[in-house]
């Protein structure tokens, strides 16, 4: 077999379609929502996820995570409950882990009861507390490493194993790693969703999700997809593929960058810990370190008890306070005040969310810049 191209090289060109009649350097966008039927191979409509560069698009996404084949949405919600929904009815039971992305957590909590769907929430992010919960009914397993906000790791191979031994459905939220940190089907996961909102737009401008897996998993999530609606519009197709182009680039400057803020806070008397995996002394390092190409762009952090970090946020000149993530600027949230603002204080101890945890979303700025900003939001 051909070796896979690099990921640079996946990011600029696979998928991208030919001006054939100006030669034009980059893929003509169509936006027609009507097409022939007559005479064509294939009758396309938006909806059915058929358009030429919603095609061409998924070709890349399937590329970029060695899979066979994808499918864009128009949120990366819309990915998560097209493909859920896709693999379970009535009576049947899932087995998540335990710190979820908000959005997805409340889906579950929200609506499965509704459609008869049984769910467990494991204990933590081990393989041991997942297997815990698999019942007689249990049809499918749902991980997210890194988590959220803690980057906790979970091992992909793992857990691949023991969905195959009970024969289970493995999908896995990769939004935090992209797919330029992390490729869960080289691990035996079957199914991999993308919020593309985060580093596959990168600039935050776009709202988008993805799923990648093998044909057949992906026919049986289009039947479920062309009855639900939430494809992505053309332009927006098209305008991700070219956010696209750079995302390996962007994605490594964000590696290095939070590798050496990382470094550097966990250096400084003020802080009080540091989670991000590519410090030796986070839980999940050694795991990271085998499945994981480059730990990633988001790290969080803690002050000490006599820091406020309300107060703190104010004083960030370059880093914004901003509830989303990944894109090419540096933004910082409290998870006790956003994403985990309707837990009890209890409940959020028990998670290991402080006061005065900040979720660092680094983007590719200056090293020494933001190192100076963090720096003097410290001191004064
Ligand atoms: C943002 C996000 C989602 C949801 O994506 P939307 O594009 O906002 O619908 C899902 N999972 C993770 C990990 C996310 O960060």
């Amino acid at each position: 077999m051909k070796k896979p191209r690099g990921i640079n090289t996946i990011c600029t060109h696979i998928g991208e379609l030919k001006d054939n009649e100006f030669k034009g350097a980059v893929s003509p966008l169509y936006m027609s929502t009507s097409y022939a039927f007559e005479e064509v191979e294939t009758k396309r409509y938006p909806r059915y996820f058929n358009t030429p560069n919603q095609v061409a698009l998924a070709k890349k996404m399937a590329a970029l995570e060695h899979g066979e084949a994808s499918l864009i949405f128009g949120s990366g919600m819309a990915a998560v409950s097209t493909s859920l929904m896709a693999f379970l009815k009535m009576g049947d039971h899932v087995v998540f882990q335990d710190a979820l992305y908000g959005g997805t957590s409340n889906l579950v909590t929200e609506e499965f009861k509704k459609f008869g769907i049984e769910y467990t929430f494991a204990k933590d992010a081990s393989v041991e507390s997942l297997e815990k919960e698999i019942k007689k009914n249990t049809k499918l397993i749902y991980i997210e490493t890194p988590s959220n906000p803690l980057l906790m790791i979970t091992d992909m191979e793992a857990v691949a194993k023991l969905a195959k031994k009970h024969g289970l459905v493995s999908m896995i939220d990769n939004t935090f790693a992209s797919p330029v940190n992390q490729n869960p089907i080289d691990f035996g996961i079957d199914i991999i969703i993308h919020s593309a909102t985060k580093y596959m737009g990168g600039h935050s401008d776009i709202l988008a999700g993805t799923v990648i897996s093998s044909e057949e998993n992906i026919d049986r999530i289009f039947q479920m997809a062309k009855n639900l609606g939430g494809s992505l519009s053309d332009y927006t197709v098209w305008l991700l593929e070219r956010s696209l182009k750079t995302m390996g680039i962007r994605v490594k400057a964000q590696n290095e960058n939070a590798m050496k803020l990382a470094e550097f806070l966990s250096s400084r008397p003020e802080v009080a810990k540091v989670f991000y995996p590519g410090l030796k002394d986070h839980p999940g390092h050694e795991i990271a370190k085998k499945q994981m190409h480059g730990f990633g762009g988001m790290l969080s952090f803690e002050l000490k008890e006599n820091f406020n970090a309300s107060e703190f946020l104010k004083k960030l000149k370059l880093i914004k306070p901003s509830m989303s993530l990944a894109g090419v600027e540096s933004t910082i949230l409290l998870p006790a005040q956003t994403s985990h603002g309707l837990l009890t204080p209890e409940q959020r101890e028990k998670q290991g969310i402080n006061d005065n945890l900040m979720r660092f979303s680094v983007g590719i700025e200056e090293f020494e810049d933001l190192a100076e900003d963090l720096t003097q939001a410290m001191e004064n």
